[in-house]
């Protein structure tokens, strides 16, 4: 009989290291219980993370896992998607590591359609390095560890996503893993590239964006709320009509500056598109075959190449 995985099975022996109460926490747990819901076992996965608190959760779960350099997760995932397609690959980073110095990667990633699944922890300060304002942050807000208020405005995430050519977009909370789960299952699930991002309490440094404030507005009642409780459909029913894909674009964005008393999570974006792979498998139709790093090239005759450029 097969073996039922659990959300334990992808938890890691290392240590936790995070403060306590840090909405991190949340997240990794949301992806052990996506993990499972999906029975993909841990040597079928692999988990990439830039630099920054969210860097170490490769380290806690129980996959190939890879702590690459800030701002380049996303190459280094995308590489490895191309390399070996068989593979589920999880992107992860921060606010800070994504939208700041990885932000190039962060665009172009999204117009490749590479089949991957990309995460944020948005916490809107870098923690790691005390809590400076990160490319969420919005101007004149000041967080404790900032001498001033930010000069500066911040960016709207899901909205440079849908610009981008994310075929996925979506906005979750950290401290509601079940949801989140859901939102990883379907985002992994999606064929292309999927970005989700996560509003996550950083309680160490940020004392603006807490589990309070997003639980409660000054009426008492919730600020977050889901989309599809509220009739939203974000999925494009026809790719081919330029007219419905523009409508679902300007209304995604449209849904992505709602921020304040109330504040949407769920799925802002969905249009099903040819993969990158898909692409490459148009153009050579072994690749579609067998994973690149399971084709042998050793037979390959690269005389006519090396005569070309003689
Ligand atoms: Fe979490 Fe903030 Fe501590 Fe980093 S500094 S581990 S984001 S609470």
């Amino acid at each position: 009989m097969a073996t039922v995985l659990k959300p334990r099975d992808y938890k890691s022996d290392a240590h936790i290291n995070w403060c306590p109460g840090c909405g991190d926490f949340g997240i990794v747990t949301a992806v052990q219980m996506a993990l499972a819901e999906m029975q993909i076992p841990p040597h079928k996965i692999a988990v990439f993370s830039g630099i920054g608190c969210s860097g170490k959760t490769p380290h806690y779960i129980h996959a190939y896992g890879y702590h690459t350099l800030h701002g380049r997760v996303l190459p280094v995932a995308a590489g490895a998607k191309l390399s070996n397609k068989d593979l589920t690959v999880l992107a992860l980073g921060g606010d800070g590591d994504g939208y700041g110095i990885g932000s190039g990667y962060f665009v172009n990633a999204g117009r490749r359609n590479v089949d991957f699944t990309y995460i944020v922890f948005n916490n809107s300060v870098y923690g790691l390095t005390k809590g400076q304002g990160s490319p969420t942050l919005s101007k004149g807000l000041q967080t404790k560890s900032m001498p001033e208020a930010a000069i500066q405005d911040g960016i709207n995430p899901l909205a440079l996503a849908v610009s981008s050519g994310y075929t996925f977009v979506a906005r979750a909370f950290a401290l509601d893993p079940k949801n989140l789960a859901s939102l990883i299952v379907a985002a992994v699930q999606h064929r292309g590239s999927s970005f989700i991002d996560v509003l996550q309490t950083c309680p160490t440094y940020n004392d603006l964006y807490t589990a309070e404030w997003y639980n409660h507005t000054k009426d008492g009642g919730p600020r977050l709320y889901r989309l599809a409780e509220t009739g939203y459909d974000g999925k494009v029913t026809d790719p081919g009509n330029a007219d419905e894909v523009i409508a679902k674009k300007v209304q995604a964005i449209a849904k992505s500056y709602e921020w304040g008393e109330k504040i949407p999570t769920g799925v802002y974006y969905d249009i099903d598109l040819p993969t990158y792979e898909d692409e490459l498998t148009a153009r050579n139709p072994r690749y579609g075959r067998e994973p690149l790093v399971a084709t042998d090239f050793s037979d390959r005759n690269l005389d006519p190449l090396l005569d070309a450029l003689r």
